[in-house]
């Protein structure tokens, strides 16, 4: 953040200072007392569990320069003479201090949203962008109406482009996080079919997704998924701000930026843009064809903002992921294991089983999945529909892990069972004994693909099938 006095901080979040004597100089925000920095503002959050108030004293003591401090809780004796901001609710003058801060900047801003590829397409745009400008993006997955403004405050005169992420459950969330944010360009990067309780189908879930064009500024750019005919539909009844363009990036045909002739092995994929003679043979060091139209989006924002081809190009080369998206290493007697860990939902494993069965030259590929979490009260057919979902041509074995992944695997069971392979899937009750049991078969060339939701913690048996 460039410094300012806690007094200027007040008033950009229109707070009211308790002992107004100017107060020191702050050089940024932090709402956790492990991490904060001398000098910085703390920021209570009232939970339902933990109140903030009762660290704001360690926060100054550990060096804070002040803090916010909500009315309606009230300030303890030994508070009195402590440099506080009073305001209504600290999460909304935390937002409010972000907005005044980002309209103050004069830097370029790229929002991404979707239900899958935020975060890979986050780090693909900054990776194309660093080659052109001073870079910063959200750090990890800090998506969410805190984490997007703390990341908007630790922009200062060093940065002259932004990525940030932007996650959202319900509708109305990403309108207020673009508002504030003010992106040139806005990417979605597709519809899926979490958060459907909330937003009761996928075309409610497009929707919420098309509220981020909302903050764009006069002249962006939206770049939206054009293989999903929802976000076509949706855009339509749209209201668009001043010269603001929309494209459309796929894998189909149709699309404004389309990638062609794509190749894809275990650590990387190559493709041409069509009809681009600069960026033919684009080396992308991940795999998955979900991550060549994510990349396809990533080159449109880069070239939006003026890249040139050959730094796009560099820009791949030295792209380096939040970790637990498809990452690749080598497991025990010389397998290749992919480590796709991070989350799952349907869209997200589909799209993980047609990695897998993308690959080819392997002696045999595992799919190991657990359980998706949170879908709701459809959980256990969704579940079933991912076993359907899964032939043996696609992979050669699947191992589950988890309750509602039973459901996987008898729909993958009877697939096999068709061609007499159903001893080729088998669920697990416990994760220990199915990373033993893989181990045990695991040959140099076979390939294994690790699946499940956050809560799972399904990178565990990637772990133990890296010790042996
Ligand atoms: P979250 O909502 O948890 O922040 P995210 O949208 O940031 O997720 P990533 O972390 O980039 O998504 O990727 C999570 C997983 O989604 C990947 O490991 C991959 O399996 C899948 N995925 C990534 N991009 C796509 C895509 N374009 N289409 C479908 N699935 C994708
Ligand atoms: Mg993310």
């Amino acid at each position: 953040m460039i410094k300012r006095p806690l007094n200027a901080i007040a008033a950009l979040c229109g707070g009211t200072m308790l002992n107004d004597n100017g107060g020191a100089e702050i050089i940024g925000v932090s709402i956790n007392t492990r991490t904060l920095k001398n000098g910085q503002l703390f920021v209570p959050i009232l939970g339902e569990r933990v109140d903030g108030h009762d660290f704001v004293a360690d926060a100054l003591t550990a060096g804070a320069g002040g803090a916010l401090w909500q009315r309606s809780v009230a300030v303890p004796d030994v508070l009195s003479d402590a440099p506080l901001i009073l305001v209504d609710d600290t999460v909304e003058a935390l937002q409010q201090l972000a907005a005044n801060y980002r309209d103050g900047l004069e830097l370029r801003v790229v929002g991404v949203t979707g239900s899958n590829g935020k975060t890979t397409t986050k780090d693909m745009v900054a990776a194309l962008l660093s080659g052109s400008f001073r870079v910063h993006k959200t750090e990890g997955n800090l998506n969410n109406h805190i984490g997007l403004p703390l990341t908007v405050l630790e922009l200062d005169e060093t940065v002259d482009a932004v990525v940030l992420e932007m996650g959202m459950s319900e509708f109305g969330e990403i309108d207020f996080l673009t508002r504030l944010a003010k992106p040139d360009v806005a990417i979605i990067t597709n519809i899926g079919d979490s958060h459907m309780l909330q937003l009761g189908s996928r075309a409610g879930i497009a929707k919420a997704k098309l509220e981020i064009v909302a903050g764009l500024r006069p002249g962006g750019l939206l770049l939206m998924n054009g293989d999903e005919p929802l976000l076509h539909e949706g855009v339509r009844s749209v209201q668009l701000p001043d010269g603001v363009d929309v494209q459309t990036f796929g894998l189909q045909d149709g699309s404004r930026w389309v990638a062609d002739n794509i190749s894809v092995d275990a650590t990387s994929s190559m493709f041409d843009v069509k009809g681009d003679a600069e960026l033919q043979r684009v080396l992308l060091p991940v795999a998955g064809r979900h991550n060549v139209s994510n990349a396809l989006a990533a080159i449109a924002a880069a070239k939006k903002l003026g890249v040139p081809a050959d730094v796009i190009r560099k820009g791949f080369e030295q792209l380096k992921l939040t970790s637990m998206r498809i990452e690749p290493s080598m497991a025990h007697n010389g397998a290749m294991v992919l480590n796709d860990a991070y989350n799952a939902s349907p869209t997200s494993v589909r799209a993980a089983i047609d990695v897998v069965d993308g690959l080819q030259g392997y002696r045999h590929k595992w799919l190991v999945l657990g359980d998706m979490l949170e879908l709701g009260p459809q959980e256990n057919e969704m579940h079933g529909e991912i076993g359907a979902y899964i032939t043996p041509s696609k992979a050669d074995a699947v191992l589950t892990f988890g309750a509602m992944s039973q459901h996987t695997a008898a729909a993958a069971a009877k697939q096999f069972a068709a061609a007499g392979l159903e001893e080729r899937v088998r669920a697990f009750e416990d994760k220990q004994q199915l990373a033993e049991w893989l181990l045990a078969q695991l040959q140099p060339e076979d390939l294994v693909l690790v699946k499940g939701s956050r809560g799972m913690r399904m990178e565990e048996v990637v772990h133990a099938l890296q010790r042996g």
